[in-house]
């Protein structure tokens, strides 16, 4: 992929009913790597929605999300599944881990999925857990973790794979100061390394920080700023 921009959008529509208000109307960005990109707009003026496109989880009702300069979106499911798998590191509002596996299960997976050899994945886990301290939580369900363990855990599956994008939907919303730091370091740090780092958040101090913000309107349109961030 070029390091010039990774993901994008080119006149990118989507309503969840036929017919309805588009929640994302006609919205053309680039997204820059290396850097981290911020998300912000009110609550329900479709950030989840808009990194759910990008991370081609839904289809877009008009106009594309291009990958690398290539239509991505409307490929069929099973490339589009293959190009997630393979370049997409996804922490879920709520971290969205399945309550029936062990975190190190639900860290590993989806690696296990794109083809990691098990032994590789379980000691990268165990070092990114380690990092964001949940490495004594390896056995544990998810049932038993707090809200800030479980967040720390979907950055932790995200980031395991070593993705060139990373989409992640709030991923401080649920951490006290000193965790959400770590996180946002992680972020940045990962977003060093040449990858294109996607953060929607409703924390102004954060998002402020960001290389790049892309401000999303209740009306699904887009305002961007480029900045220095730190
Ligand atoms: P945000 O993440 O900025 O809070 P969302 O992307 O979650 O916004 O939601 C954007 C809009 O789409 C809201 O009006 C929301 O109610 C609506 N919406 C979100 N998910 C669904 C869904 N699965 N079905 C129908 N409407 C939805
Ligand atoms: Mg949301």
């Amino acid at each position: 992929m070029s390091s010039a921009s990774v993901v994008g959008t080119r006149g990118l529509s989507f309503a969840y009913r036929a017919g309805a208000v588009p929640v994302i109307d006609d919205v053309s960005l680039d997204l820059p790597a290396g850097a981290v990109c911020s998300l912000t707009g009110p609550s329900g003026s479709g950030k989840s929605t808009l990194l759910y496109l990008l991370a081609l989880m839904l289809r877009p009702a008009g106009g594309e999300v291009v990958w690398d300069g290539r239509p991505a979106s409307s490929l069929p499911d099973a490339a589009r599944s293959r190009l997630r798998a393979a370049h997409v590191g996804f922490v879920f509002q709520d971290a969205l881990l399945d309550p029936s596996r062990t975190v190190l299960a639900n860290v590993c997976d989806a690696a296990l999925f794109a083809g990691m050899p098990r032994a590789t994945a379980t000691a990268r886990a165990r070092d990114l857990m380690g990092r964001f301290g949940v490495e004594h939580r390896g056995d544990h369900r998810p049932g038993e973790i707090s809200g800030g363990q479980a967040q720390r855990v979907a950055i932790c599956r995200a980031l395991l794979t070593d993705p060139r994008v990373v989409f992640a939907d709030e991923p401080t919303g649920n951490l006290d100061d000193t965790s959400a730091e770590i996180v946002w370091q992680a972020l940045v740090d990962h977003a060093a390394t040449g990858a294109t780092v996607v953060v929607a958040t409703h924390d102004k101090t954060l998002a402020a920080r960001a290389d790049h913000e892309v401000r999303l309107t209740v009306e699904g349109r887009v305002t961007t700023r480029t900045g220095v961030g730190s």
